[in-house]
């Protein structure tokens, strides 16, 4: 097993939902743990990238950074999706391999598996056909960066594993009207129509693809724990192993936030992928499942949007 404790840990990302909650995760750990402020370094640019890694020498890198949202955000900003995610994890990845990091951990994301591959999805069929088009390129990205980790194990003999987190929400998440995923644009609409005593709510598409929805938390805990018991180039998928249809997460959001109102859909809005469950028998064999159930972790996740007051301040 790999020992976190007393080890530098730099989590690449920290400010983000999944980097935030892998702090929060990892203070139990007795790590000694290492972020950098976007204003000192931009993940982007390599030369600072190699000069903070020069610098600061983590033995493990928890590769968190990323540029990410909703269906309309991946469909809309395709180049800086492309762009930035391919920059952040090639400069993270060889600056992790030249300055001797032990063990690096990557986070790719379920839209990587192809559009019409099997459900649940596995995790060997990534590459076996064509991806959703609305977020091809975060899923290029992402499988550059699973391949990257791959060729560095097998060049250099490097510990760096990936894990397919499935769609994710909690405390810290991104709550843009346009941008959002949809717990969080959820979240914020009915909240908003609840206040306002609108009538009723528009939510996106149809309302019958199927996701799956994982607690924030519950992905940092996984985390960790494979961390430090995993290390193969094979692929961990994250999930839950359960899904529900966008219509029926509407009535779970709707009835925690107290909507009382009308939902309508607005199919002038993209659908995306039909179904994106993942198959998690990996992860329960290498011992881990989630805790948190959904009515749950959306009860914890609308707090959590009350008390930030980047959110709903007047
Ligand atoms: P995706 O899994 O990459 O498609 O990510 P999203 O979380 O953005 O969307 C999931 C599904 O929820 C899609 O079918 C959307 O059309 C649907 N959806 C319904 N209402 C909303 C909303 O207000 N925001 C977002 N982002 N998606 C919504």
């Amino acid at each position: 097993p790999f020992e976190l404790k007393g080890k530098t840990v730099f989590v690449a990302g920290h400010r983000g939902m999944v980097g935030s909650a892998l702090l929060r995760r990892l203070a139990r750990e007795g790590a000694d743990l290492l972020t950098i402020s976007r204003s000192e370094v931009d993940l982007r640019n390599q030369a600072a990238v190699d000069a903070w890694f020069a610098a600061k020498r983590p033995q493990a890198v928890f590769l968190a950074a990323a540029k990410v949202g909703g269906i309309v955000a991946n469909n809309t900003l395709r180049a800086e999706f492309l762009y930035d995610n391919l920059a952040i994890s090639t400069n993270v990845i060889q600056a992790s391999h030249a300055n001797g990091c032990e063990k690096l951990m990557f986070f790719g994301s379920s839209c990587i598996y192809p559009r019409l591959a099997s459900q649940p999805l596995r995790e060997d069929s990534m590459l076996t056909g064509p991806l959703e088009p609305t977020n091809e390129p975060y899923a290029i990205a992402k499988i550059a960066g699973i391949k990257m980790a791959e060729a560095y194990r097998s060049q250099y003999g490097s510990d760096f594993i990936s894990v397919m987190p499935t769609n994710l929400y909690g405390p810290g998440d991104n709550y843009h009207p346009e941008y959002s995923h949809v717990v969080a644009g959820l979240i914020r609409r009915f909240h908003e129509a609840k206040v306002s005593g609108a009538g009723s709510v528009a939510m996106w598409g149809t309302g019958a693809p199927h996701r799956e929805f994982l607690y924030v938390d519950d992905l940092a805990d996984a985390s960790i724990h494979l961390m430090k018991t995993y290390s193969s180039p094979e692929l961990v998928n994250i999930g839950t192993g359960e899904d529900i249809t966008i219509a029926e997460l509407a009535l779970m959001v709707a009835a925690a936030v107290g909507f009382r109102g009308e939902i309508s859909f607005d199919t002038s809005r993209p659908d995306g992928t039909p179904r994106k469950l993942l198959d998690v028998s990996r992860l329960a064999r290498l011992g881990w499942r989630a805790q948190t159930s959904l009515e749950e972790g959306i009860q914890l996740t609308y707090r959590a949007y009350l008390a930030d007051n980047k959110w709903t301040a007047p």
